[in-house]
């Protein structure tokens, strides 16, 4: 079967997860490319709700090599404790999960000097999660990165901790915390490396060897287009590149081995944090909306900003990542609503703007343009066939097709695996549907 890209068309939160789970059976190996324990994707199982910020949403499918690849920031701390959480539900282990060698690790003074730069900022921070995810990236980039592969020499990792610490001690002095000793941070992560050894692999090489003799590979996308560091409205962004661009560095495969890009989409728009938004409602409808789709963030529990779909923000992230098939998430969410409005452009000083702004302090000053649609009267909760959901509903997905030049391959109405249509058509050729449809309701 094909390699395809799975990824969020918005600010993240569009149900990556869900999507990812149920597709896993079609792929051999899920494979993240970027982030951290920043991600949190939520997925449930007969009820049972699972939440995975590091390991790939594969993992809950029997048989599947999961890879954290080297273009992910890795906490031992926090993959260790999610590998142990998931034994309880998922067969883990070495021989499930991969971690590359060049994935950068986060230290303890990734995230002190984090939440020191987010209280700097004040009303300008970008509300982050403080997991010293970004400080890592920031590292990385510097040429002063510690990486999964130095746990496997712990001279080579002590001397790293100790050149590292007593730099960043100096910035913590400078933000008036205390300093950290070497000694413990060196101790904390010999543990970890014990632990963290058998995981630690030279993934390219994996994955291309695996791709080569015909396996096929999901490639997992954390965080949303819109908050990629490049093409994200920058600086509200995250430290990585979660567009389709950031697998090849991400994973160490060329872009010849991606055959398709699906984006995961919400009904609606929501953003968690700083940042621009447009269609982001502050009335009783975009409450409605956040308490119906339990708008909280699965890692950090913060209320998420809600708001009508952005059919220009979701078409420009359809343009940066080559996306031509959609996942459309959570439409039960606006079931009671009597009319839905779709944002087909902005307006910014008299003029219209068709195209998403490439200067988020011109997307601060827009106004959105709506096209008003009625509701669907009777309910998308739990269906699962295309000829069973309500005309007007059915005409919403056309629109937002058509708006944003994508065509919806898989339609999710709730929150269980069994919650969604598939488009066979658009899916045909992409995935082993058979395959899913019959894994779709056997337990992990
Ligand atoms: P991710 O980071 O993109 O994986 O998204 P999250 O897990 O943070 O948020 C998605 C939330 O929406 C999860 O709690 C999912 O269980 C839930 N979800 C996914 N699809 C649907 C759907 O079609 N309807 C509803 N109501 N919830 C959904």
């Amino acid at each position: 079967m094909a390699n395809i890209v799975i990824l969020g068309t918005q600010w993240g939160d569009e149900g990556k997860g869900k999507v990812v789970d149920l597709i896993t059976p079609s792929f051999d190996i899920v494979a993240r490319y970027q982030g951290g324990h920043n991600a949190g994707h939520t997925v449930y199982v007969e009820g049972r709700k699972i939440v995975l910020h590091l390991v790939p949403s594969g993992i809950l499918r029997p048989g599947t090599l999961c890879v954290i690849g080297n273009g992910v920031v890795l906490d031992p701390r926090a993959f260790l404790d999610e590998v142990e959480a998931l034994k309880a539900v998922a067969a883990v282990g070495p021989e499930r999960i991969a971690v590359s060698t060049h994935a950068h690790l986060i230290l303890p003074y990734h995230s002190l000097l984090e939440k020191a730069d987010e209280e700097r900022l004040g009303e300008k921070k970008i509300g982050t999660t403080c997991r010293g995810i970004g400080p890592a990236y920031e590292d990385k980039a510097a040429r002063r990165g510690i990486r999964a592969g130095d746990l496997l020499d712990l001279d080579v990792l002590k001397e790293k901790i100790f050149d590292n610490t007593k730099a960043k001690n100096a910035s913590l002095r400078v933000c008036g915390l205390e300093p950290l000793d070497p000694n413990e941070v060196f101790d904390r992560y010999a543990g970890f490396a014990s632990a963290l050894r058998p995981y630690i692999q030279d993934t390219s090489r994996l994955l291309n060897g695996r791709i080569k003799s015909g396996a096929s590979v999901l490639f997992e996308g954390a965080q949303g287009a819109l908050l990629d560091l490049d093409h994200g409205t920058y600086p509200f962004v995250t430290s990585s590149s979660s567009t389709a661009g950031g697998v090849c560095t991400g994973l160490g495969v060329g872009p010849t081995v991606i055959d398709a890009v699906l984006g995961v989409t919400k009904a609606y728009t929501t953003r968690v944090g700083s940042g621009p938004f447009p269609t982001e409602l502050l009335d009783e409808t975009g409450k409605t909306i956040a308490r119906r789709g339990d708008e909280f963030g699965a890692t950090t529990g913060r209320p998420r900003r809600c708001g009508w779909f952005d059919a220009v923000a979701v078409a420009y992230a359809c343009r940066v990542n080559g996306i031509g098939l959609l996942a459309l998430t959570k439409p039960d969410v606006l079931d009671p609503l009597p009319e839905v409005k779709v944002c087909t452009g902005y307006r910014y000083k008299g003029s219209l703007l068709r195209d998403f702004p490439s200067e988020p302090w011109v997307l601060e000053r827009v106004e959105p343009e709506y096209r008003t649609v009625p509701g669907w009267a009777e309910p998308v909760l739990a269906k699962r066939d295309w000829a069973a959901l309500p005309p007007a509903f059915r005409d919403y997905v056309r629109l937002l097709e058509d708006l944003v030049e994508a065509k919806a391959a898989v339609i999710s109405t709730g929150v269980e695996r069994i919650q969604t249509v598939f488009i066979e058509d658009a899916l045909e050729g992409w995935v082993d549907l058979a395959r899913i449809r019959e894994a779709m309701d056997r337990p992990a």
